[in-house]
């Protein structure tokens, strides 16, 4: 386990910047709807959701799933399981999910298959970082945080072995195995 602080890639006030740039963009967008529901990704999501929900300004409800994936960096499509499913039915509903990062992107292709699978009104991704050089899946990815490099990252949701998630700004480490 790494001792040292993770070296910072991206600091709390451009992300605390950029996600209210992505909250004005998405209540625009969905500014005509009744209601949007946000899905969020467990665990890594769930401070990315909660700082996005609260600077939204639309009606907006919360939902959360659980995926596990197994190795470095995920994510077989067929290593992608769930584990814990959505409480309320999304059925006509306006869907957005809400991810810590995409890397390969066999979760969220995953995810939004599962997702569609349930005939929602409009589904759409948000992500809050992307290693766009690994992305291998086919996924669109409709609100972008940052895209970073090929580097693991952690802090702001994002864990290496379930520690950092709760560091303000997202980091560098190299792991060490
Ligand atoms: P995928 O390869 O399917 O896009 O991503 C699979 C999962 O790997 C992500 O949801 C995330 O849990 C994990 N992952 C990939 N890269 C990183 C990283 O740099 N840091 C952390 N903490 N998790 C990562």
């Amino acid at each position: 386990m790494p001792t040292t602080l993770p070296e910072v890639l991206i600091s709390e006030d451009r992300i605390r910047v950029r996600i209210a740039e992505l909250a004005g963009q998405i209540s625009r967008d969905y500014g005509d709807r009744d209601e949007i529901v946000m899905v969020g990704v467990l665990k890594g999501a769930f401070i990315f959701l909660a700082d996005l929900a609260r600077a939204m300004t639309i009606p907006r409800r919360v939902d959360f799933m659980g995926l596990s994936s197994y190795g470095r960096g995920g994510a077989q499509q067929s290593g992608v399981r769930l584990v814990m499913d959505l409480r309320e039915s999304i059925e006509g509903q306006h869907v957005l999910v809400v991810e810590d990062i995409v890397d390969t992107g066999h979760t969220l292709h995953y995810l939004l298959d599962t997702l569609f699978a349930r005939h929602p009104a409009s589904l759409k991704a948000c992500a809050l970082v992307q290693k766009r050089s690994r992305t291998v899946a086919d996924v669109s990815i409709d609100y972008l945080g940052f895209e970073i490099p090929d580097r693991w990252v952690v802090g702001f949701g994002l864990d290496y072995k379930d520690r950092f998630r709760t560091l303000p700004y997202i980091g560098t480490i190299t792991p060490d195995e």
